[in-house]
């Protein structure tokens, strides 16, 4: 049964929001956490460069959190999708997938990103298996395969030296015209590391493995994973920022101070809506420090109230 009053709506119940709630349970304040079961590593079977949960299933990681704010009896964790977050004055107004209306005094705003992949067949069906965001999260059990960075710029220059950290083959497909730097490519001239402009026409797969890369115009390549830059600006489910006024930067984030604040006051966000650094652990670290920030206004207004 839902309350009309809580002290904290929390948007999006994964790492970032369950870890947001649990501050905030443990200063018994009242929340809400609204959550619809879409966290965006739930296509991957075990969840890496966690210290003391290396390898854990993602969804064995939700469940114990779930299961550990059972005992603070403040919070509340409905499977629902928020459409809509209103500004009143000095209450929130959100609305539910449900219709239901429900009030809080603080947003923590937790609800992840959308993931864009290049519209190619094979990426979206490989991703999380094959094809990766992130080297520190899949790159050890690919470690000494034959490997590509797929994208151009900035993403390329960053991630492929730490993508030779894992392999000597590593190749660099920019899927069609690129703009790295002539420096950049004299580099890889240097070090003999192929350079494939080609668009690609579709992954070649089988079960979960890459086999093959096909090009429109250049000859199969073999490989066995692949790491996919992010398509900037990064895209969001529902548009918050409108709603409520946020500033995103360049890159599409949220932008905001230390410990999640926003540029609208009672409005905090964590986790990756509001960093590049996308990781469990960092989620984990904004969610807390914005259910901190979230609780100390929450105390501070009530001390200061006559
Ligand atoms: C394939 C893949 C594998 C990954 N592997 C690793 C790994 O091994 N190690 C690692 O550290 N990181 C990994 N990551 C990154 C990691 O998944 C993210 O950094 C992490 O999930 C971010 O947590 P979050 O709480 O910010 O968002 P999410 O985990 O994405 O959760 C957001 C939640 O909000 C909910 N939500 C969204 N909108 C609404 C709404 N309007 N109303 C209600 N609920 C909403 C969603 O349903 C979801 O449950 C991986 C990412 C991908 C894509």
């Amino acid at each position: 049964m839902l309350k009309t009053e809580y002290d904290v709506v929390i948007v999006g119940g994964s790492h970032a929001g369950l870890s947001a709630a649990m501050a905030l349970g443990r200063m018994r304040r009242s929340v809400l956490i609204c959550d619809d079961s879409r966290p965006r590593n739930q296509i991957s079977s075990h969840a890496n460069n966690i210290a003391g949960s290396d390898g854990v299933s993602p969804e064995k990681w939700r469940q114990q959190a779930r299961h550990d704010l059972e005992k603070y009896k403040t919070i509340q964790l409905i499977n629902a999708t928020v459409h809509k977050v209103e500004k009143r004055q000095l209450q929130f107004h959100v609305e539910l997938s449900s219709k239901e209306v429900v009030h809080a005094r603080k947003i923590i705003l937790a609800h992840g990103i959308q993931d864009k992949l290049p519209d190619v067949t094979g990426f979206q069906e490989l991703w999380g298996k094959s094809v990766f965001h992130c080297p520190y999260c899949h790159g050890f059990e690919v470690q000494d395969q034959r490997l590509g960075v797929v994208g151009s710029g900035a993403y390329v220059e960053h991630m492929l030296p730490m993508i030779l950290g894992l392999s000597k083959d590593v190749m660099v497909f920019t899927n069609g015209a690129s703009d790295l730097s002539k420096d950049f490519v004299t580099a890889l001239k240097k070090k003999q590391i192929p350079l494939i402009q080609s668009p690609i026409a579709c992954l070649g797969y089988e079960g979960q493995k890459l086999q093959f890369i096909e090009f429109k115009n250049h000859p199969r390549i073999e490989r066995d994973a692949l790491f996919v830059g992010p398509q900037l600006p990064i895209s969001m489910r529902v548009n918050f920022d409108k709603q409520l006024g946020l500033e995103k930067n360049e890159m599409g984030l949220y932008k905001v101070a230390e410990m999640g604040r926003t540029n609208i006051a009672g409005v905090l966000a964590a986790g990756d809506i509001v960093t590049l650094q996308q990781s469990v652990v960092n989620a984990v670290s904004s969610g807390q420090s914005a259910g901190a920030w979230a609780t100390f206004e929450l105390l501070s207004e009530d001390f200061h109230q006559f």
